[in-house]
Parts: structure tokens; C-alpha cells; sequence
């Protein structure tokens, strides 16, 4: 199958509210035009110099939206464009995001990453470390940053039951936030679910799918 075919497959299954994030971080800026050119605008990169490389030569509408755990020292060079950031999993982190945002001049939306798989997995905040952060007043007091929602993954396995709580655990945080964040805060991004687990995201309310080898692979 084309990656033309591979996206009117999965869009097909997602319906009309969620939307799909074409994860690219393995492939070239030839495929991400074979993907742009079926229509596909959002791509997502786990690396800021490789997005940026991409940025620089492809076209400017495309929306560019990073994945990957996200150092410190590396925010300046997606500041002036990124879309939206899934993997915030700290205050330092959003404090240098939201100074990055004011030097040019934008308001940088982003997502909180949390940890949900019970496997052992480094990056992403649990339920407390993100109660703790969104009360600060540094957050509140943030006004180049803006809360979309919440980013998790599930565990790699294939135990769809076992996925399918992780999945309703992050729904359920999603809710809570949704409902009770104001300030910095328009909340209505529920980003779960892989090329392995989307369908089951998506009956557990996920809003964005990230998806990488259902589209690219070609067979
Ligand atoms: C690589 C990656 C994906 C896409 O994975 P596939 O299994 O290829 O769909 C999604 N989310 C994150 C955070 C990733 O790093």
C-alpha cells in the first residue's frame, strides 16, 4: 500500500473529530511530501534538529508537532514554529518554553506528557506531579504558554485490556483538567494512540492519534 492509501485507511477509522498527527521521525522529507501531497498536514518529530531541518525545506503550511522528550537547551530552534509540543514533562521545561514564546513574540500551546503505562517508562508526570505544577503561581503566572490537554502512552504490549485502562486513567485526568483549569488553559487535546493501539485510543475518547508506520510503511 501507498502512504496515500495508508492515510485514507486510518482517516476512514478516525472519523471527523479526531485528528492524526503523521509521525515522521523515521522518514524523509521525499515521503513526507508523498503524505503531504494525499492532503496530510500535521507531522509529528521526536527530535528538534531534525524537525527543524524539515521545517526549513518543506512547505510552510505544514503544522509541525514535536513528540519527543523535549531538552531544555534545544527549545529556542522550534520556538519561532512549532504547533504544539506533546511531551512537556516539567516546569524548567515549559518556564524556558514560555520565555522562548515571548522572545518571538507567540503563545506556544502545548501538552502535558503523562505517565500511564505500568511498564517501567522514563518520561512523563504522574497524576500528582501534574496537580502540583498546574497549581504553582510560576504556571499561572505564564503567559506565553497555553494548556491543550494531555499526552500518554500506552504500554507495549498486547494486552488490550491492560491498554485500554491506561487509556481510560488518561481520559479520566483529561476530564478532571478540562473541568477545572482556567487559567493558561483551552483544553480540548486528548493525544493517544499509535499505528498499534488508535482504535482503542479512540473508543476511549482520545481526540489525536500519532501515528508512524501504519502510514509510512509500504506493505
Ligand atoms: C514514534 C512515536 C509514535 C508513532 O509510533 P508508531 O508505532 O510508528 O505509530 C507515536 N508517539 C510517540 C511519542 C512516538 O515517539
Amino acid at each position: 500500500m501507498s502512504i496515500r492509501e495508508n492515510l485514507l485507511r486510518i482517516k476512514a477509522d478516525l472519523g471527523e473529530n479526531v485528528s492524526l498527527v503523521a509521525v515522521s521521525k523515521y522518514h524523509s522529507k521525499e515521503e513526507i511530501m508523498q503524505a503531504y501531497q494525499a492532503g496530510q498536514r500535521i507531522f509529528g518529530e521526536s527530535k528538534i534538529q531534525a524537525m527543524t531541518e524539515k521545517y526549513t525545506h518543506l512547505p510552510k503550511d505544514i503544522q509541525w508537532h514535536m513528540i519527543g522528550h523535549t531538552q531544555t537547551n534545544k527549545v529556542k530552534y522550534m520556538a519561532p514554529y512549532v504547533s504544539l509540543i506533546h511531551s512537556v514533562d516539567s516546569l524548567k521545561l515549559l518556564s524556558e518554553i514560555n520565555w522562548q514564546a515571548q522572545k518571538n513574540n507567540r503563545i506556544i500551546d502545548f501538552l502535558f506528557q503523562i505517565r500511564i503505562a505500568q511498564e517501567q517508562t522514563k518520561f512523563g508526570l504522574s497524576e500528582n506531579e501534574l496537580f502540583s505544577i498546574v497549581s504553582s503561581t510560576d504556571f499561572q503566572q505564564m503567559q506565553h504558554i497555553r494548556l491543550r490537554g494531555i499526552m500518554g502512552m500506552g504500554t507495549n504490549t498486547d494486552n488490550q485490556a491492560q491498554i485500554k485502562q491506561e487509556f481510560l486513567y488518561a481520559k479520566s485526568i483529561f476530564d478532571m483538567i478540562k473541568n477545572n483549569l482556567h487559567t493558561n488553559c483551552n483544553i480540548d487535546i486528548l493525544s493517544m494512540g499509535m499505528s498499534g493501539d488508535y482504535q482503542i485510543a479512540i473508543a476511549c475518547g482520545s481526540t489525536m492519534v500519532r501515528i508512524g508506520s501504519a502510514v509510512f510503511d509500504k506493505n
